[in-house]
């Protein structure tokens, strides 16, 4: 960010991709705040700050007549709230490229915020494709990525568009900036021990982390559904848990690659268990390798938090991804809320620790800790690649 910015347009990419209500008003602004130093930054310096960004889905909710809903995901409703925000005069362009839109940027004043339509509205976006990008960045003689959150994606406004812009010309923004050094904490050199705490659902959906992580971390945690396919690989006894029979094999393999170098996993020893999906079931505490019948393992149990929190005690570097347990139901909440009151608690005697990825960023909010950690990453799947060791395509576009 240290390009004199006065007095220059400049094509800022955020991830403003909110979720909104019925009536169109934000429901969570936290993207858009995450944005805030950057585009402060350029106006503050006397630049013009030109931002796109997506904002859902259009492309896959057309109406019925094939065209674009433009009343539910115009970029419109965002146009106030970032005023207020950034408390100063924000424009809207009904098209991100073309006359109109370059003319807006054009007429801008130092200090002005233009806000472009939505970039999915044109297919070109997803795609990546070049004239698409190249008419995009006619709009700014500099390029900011700041949009972390798209990072992982090769689309026009995230990555091609970089191509149009001499390296004096484009830098990332704060938050991407924070973003990686955050991350980069974690993956390179880290402070030992490291501990990495990986939940969520499925065995499937992480199989590349916990294989970068073998290689990574000192500790592994496994908790959530996905901890019932390992037991189950184990020859334990799991009644009704989440399973994904395919990868049992995928459970024992990563068991054995971890035991061959020297990397700790930690099952949970015991679950809370109940004998239905629901918020009301019947609950009980049962070893998480003999749940018998219609039973299923919710939530990590007693024995297992104990010994969770032991390890992170211990630990100089933290890693989580995923929950515990179904955390949305307070029954099976408690699991999540005591790792991230562990966790909480080593920052506080000195380690350093990264939240990264979906639902355990909603975890620690909900659980009120998020600012006794180290760092709450705002990108899910862009982070989740990051620390599988993926060279993000938003990343390399800058670079080059
Ligand atoms: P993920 O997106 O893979 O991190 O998974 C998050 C989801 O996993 C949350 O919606 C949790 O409710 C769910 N989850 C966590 N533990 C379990 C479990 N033991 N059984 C079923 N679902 C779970």
């Amino acid at each position: 960010m240290n390009i004199n910015f006065k007095n220059k347009k400049v094509l800022i990419r955020v991830d403003f991709n909110v979720p909104l209500d019925s009536d169109y008003n934000i429901k969570d602004d936290t993207r858009m705040r995450a944005a805030l130093p950057t585009i402060k930054k350029v106006i503050d310096n006397g630049g013009k700050a030109i931002l796109m960004s997506h904002l859902g889905r259009p492309q896959k909710k057309l109406k019925e007549d094939g065209s674009i809903d433009v009343e539910k995901f115009t970029t419109k409703h965002l146009v106030n709230h970032l005023a207020q925000l950034t408390s100063a005069a924000v424009k809207f362009s009904s098209d991100c490229i073309g006359e109109s839109a370059q003319q807006m940027a054009d007429n801008l004043n130092e200090g002005e915020i233009l806000l472009l339509e939505n970039t999915r509205f044109y297919k070109e976006e997803k795609k990546g494709d070049k004239a698409f990008a190249k008419q995009l960045s006619e709009l700014g003689e500099v390029y900011i990525n700041d949009a972390f959150g798209t990072a992982h994606r090769a689309h026009a406004s995230t990555t091609t568009v970089a191509q149009f812009y001499e390296k004096e010309n484009k830098c990332f923004g704060y938050l991407m900036e924070k973003e990686l050094e955050n991350a980069s904490r974690v993956l390179n050199n880290p402070q030992r021990p490291l501990t990495a705490i990986v939940g969520g659902a499925k065995v499937s959906d992480k199989i590349l982390l916990l294989e970068k992580l073998i290689d990574l971390a000192d500790n592994i945690l496994i908790g959530g559904g996905m901890a019932y396919t390992f037991a189950k690989a184990q020859g334990g006894r799991i009644g009704k848990s989440l399973l994904e029979e395919d990868r049992l094999e995928t459970a024992l393999e990563i068991l054995k690659t971890a035991k061959a170098k020297n990397t700790n996993i930690y099952l949970p020893e015991d679950s809370v268990i109940a004998d239905a999906f629901a918020a009301d079931a019947n609950t009980n505490i049962s070893a998480s390798n003999a749940i018998e019948g219609n039973w299923m393992g919710l939530d990590i149990g007693p024995k297992a938090i104990s010994k969770f929190s032991d390890v992170l005690d211990h630990s100089k570097t933290i890693l989580w991804n995923g929950p515990m347990g179904v955390f949305e139901m307070e029954a099976f909440a408690t699991g999540t809320k005591s790792i991230a009151q562990a966790v909480a608690a080593a920052t506080q005697k000195g380690a350093f620790s990264l939240i990264g990825g979906g639902d355990s960023v909603a975890a620690i909010n909900q659980c009120g800790l998020a600012d006794q950690v180290s760092y709450v990453s705002t990108g899910g799947g862009a982070m989740l690649e990051f620390l599988e060791g993926k060279e993000l395509p938003g990343v390399k576009a800058m670079r080059s």
